[in-house]
């Protein structure tokens, strides 16, 4: 008999070959079931509760991966895809999941008949450079200097985005919204610069767009009241100062003997606080904003010299309205010259909904934006916002690479045509192997049809003959149970989250494919010493 050697800790659960490999591979099925039927205008929602109750009802795949607490560790991968998706383009996450779990489930066959995973990593990455080549050929560009053709364009992205969300019965209104949101930006369209506040109450269509900061209303000591709401051409005073009476005994210890010499330090109190509010009326500026508390008697102070004060100013916005006012933040009076003031057209407080808020517009420095978004439920309220993410996303993308291809499966048939008939010119696996890659590609007009009820057999051997016919964008119709021209119908996407999305699939699965054992090390023992579960490899003896 052999002796039995013992290389790993007792408990070490190891699991190798090619069982290890279909069984991550049937990880990552069950993750692309996860968000399936989320994807495309006719797809459905998922409602998730997480451990503390809260519930969230999204349609994102990147959101619903990420509130899924996966803990497989393969499974792991495709959940990263789908956030890097996310952070990258803004858009595609569901599609990405899918294409990743398409890929792997086309390449289980090969591994259980013992085709080296190599071979197939190799292939399916030669077929993805080739369909990525192919969308860089088809993509077709737009005329950025003509600003009516861009605007259009950048609508129908938006609008592509968008139908596939709880809003698309908002469509138009949000899509407009968007592309204005976009569009007030400069040039490196910095993400941060558009503010989304969220006030529940009212509809959807409530909604607005201001160019320019706002906020809500902070919280305000007696006095506030009187202070003026509106103001036009005004210097406005940032600080990160607190206004308050307390706030400079609470800095040191102080030792009293006498009741005048108590009376002497309030006094010096007073005045330091007094000699605050003077510098600052003096400098000019009409509204004080600060990140601390501004107190009572500031507040009143403030009022009866016609001025306006906020204390407890979240920082963001703080920052957002430096960026748009000018000036800058300051954190003591002594030098408040007018150059670091901010300065904007008008100030103005209103009621919106149940809340007040405070408006900055027609700021001379960055061009920013705030989308005020009104709404019944507040799950319904943060859907939409997460939708507008992805439109605001798309269209950022948009303005930065101009290039677009149809959506709704269109440039995933023809890619999927290319590759079949490529892979007829190569001898050998490869053949195979890049025609599983093309029928993986399917997986999106065949999911499009079956969330929208479809016959996807039917329409997919539709959209088949016509690409072979040369029709290069038709995908699927939603409207019409039917194929189109979806480059005509207006569903267009940006080719970059395409790009973005095939080389992150082909990617991760490549990855799964390459992964044949798992070691789990034993969990360490509850009673031993601490850091004893360590052990071996730390420097300690075994
Ligand atoms: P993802 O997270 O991948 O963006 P979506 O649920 O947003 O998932 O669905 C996107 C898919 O829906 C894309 O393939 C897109 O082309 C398709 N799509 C969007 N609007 C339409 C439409 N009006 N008709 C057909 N397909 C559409
Ligand atoms: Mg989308």
């Amino acid at each position: 008999m052999q002796p039995q050697i013992i290389l790993l800790k007792e408990g070490t659960d190891s699991s190798q070959g090619v069982p290890q490999i279909v069984s991550n591979i049937n990880a990552c099925q069950a993750i692309a079931d996860a968000v399936r039927t989320t994807l495309g205008p006719r797809g459905m929602d998922k409602l998730i509760i997480n451990d503390q109750g809260k519930a969230t009802i999204s349609n994102d795949g990147a959101t619903i991966l990420k509130i899924l607490d996966i803990v497989h560790p393969a499974a792991k991968t495709l959940v990263d895809i789908a956030k890097s998706q996310d952070a990258e383009v803004g858009d595609g996450t569901t599609s990405v999941t899918l294409l990743a779990g398409e890929f792997l489930k086309e390449a289980k066959p090969f591994i259980e008949e013992a085709v080296h995973p190599q071979i197939i990593i190799k292939a399916f990455r030669k077929a993805a450079t080739e369909a990525v080549k192919k969308i860089k050929e088809i993509s077709v560009r737009i005329n950025k200097s003509d600003p009516k053709e861009m605007r259009q364009l950048l609508e129908k992205c938006a609008a592509t985005s968008l139908s596939s969300k709880l809003v698309a019965h908002q469509k138009d209104f949000f899509t407009k919204m968007v592309v204005d949101a976009v569009m007030l930006l400069d040039e490196l369209l910095p993400l941060n610069m558009i503010g989304v506040k969220k006030v529940t109450g009212g509809g959807l269509e409530d909604s607005v767009l201001i160019a320019g900061v706002a906020f809500k209303k902070t919280f305000s000591y007696a006095g506030f009241e009187m202070q003026p709401k509106k103001y036009t051409k005004l210097k406005i005073a940032l600080l990160n100062i607190e206004l308050e009476l307390k706030a400079e005994r609470d800095n040191a210890e102080v030792r009293v003997d006498s009741v005048e010499e108590y009376q002497s330090i309030v006094d010096a109190e007073w005045k330091i606080l007094y000699d605050k509010l003077d510098i600052l009326h003096k400098s000019g500026a009409k509204v004080i904003l600060s990140k601390l508390p501004i107190g009572d008697v500031a507040t009143q102070y403030f009022a009866d010299r016609d001025m306006f004060c906020a204390g407890r100013v979240v920082e963001e916005d703080l920052k957002r309205t430096m960026k748009a006012c000018g000036g800058s933040i300051q954190t003591t009076v002594q030098n408040l010259s007018p150059d670091v003031l901010g300065s904007c057209e008008t100030f103005e407080e209103i009621q919106i909904g149940g809340e007040r808020y405070n408006l900055f517009t027609g700021c001379p420095q960055a061009r920013t934006c705030t989308i005020i978004l009104r709404g019944g439920a507040e799950q319904f309220i943060e859907e939409t916002e997460r939708s507008l993410h992805d439109a605001i996303m798309i269209v950022r993308r948009t303005m930065k690479n101009d290039a677009v291809v149809a959506g709704g499966g269109a440039i995933e048939m023809e890619l999927s045509k290319h590759l079949r008939n490529l892979s007829r010119t190569i001898a050998g696996k490869e053949q195979l192997l890049m025609g599983a890659m093309a029928k993986a590609l399917e997986i999106i007009p065949r999911q499009l049809c079956e969330n929208a009820g479809f016959d996807a057999t039917n329409i997919l051997n539709k959209l088949r003959q016509r690409h072979a016919q040369g029709g290069i964008w038709y995908g699927v119709d939603v409207l019409n149970e039917d194929i189109a021209d979806n480059f005509e119908n207006c569903v267009w996407e940006p080719a970059v989250v395409k790009i973005n999305a095939i080389t992150a699939a082909a990617e991760a699965s490549c990855l799964i494919l390459s992964v044949d054992e798992t070691v789990k090390n034993p969990k360490a023992q509850q009673d031993g010493p601490p850091g004893g579960g360590m052990g071996r490899g730390r420097g300690r003896p075994m």
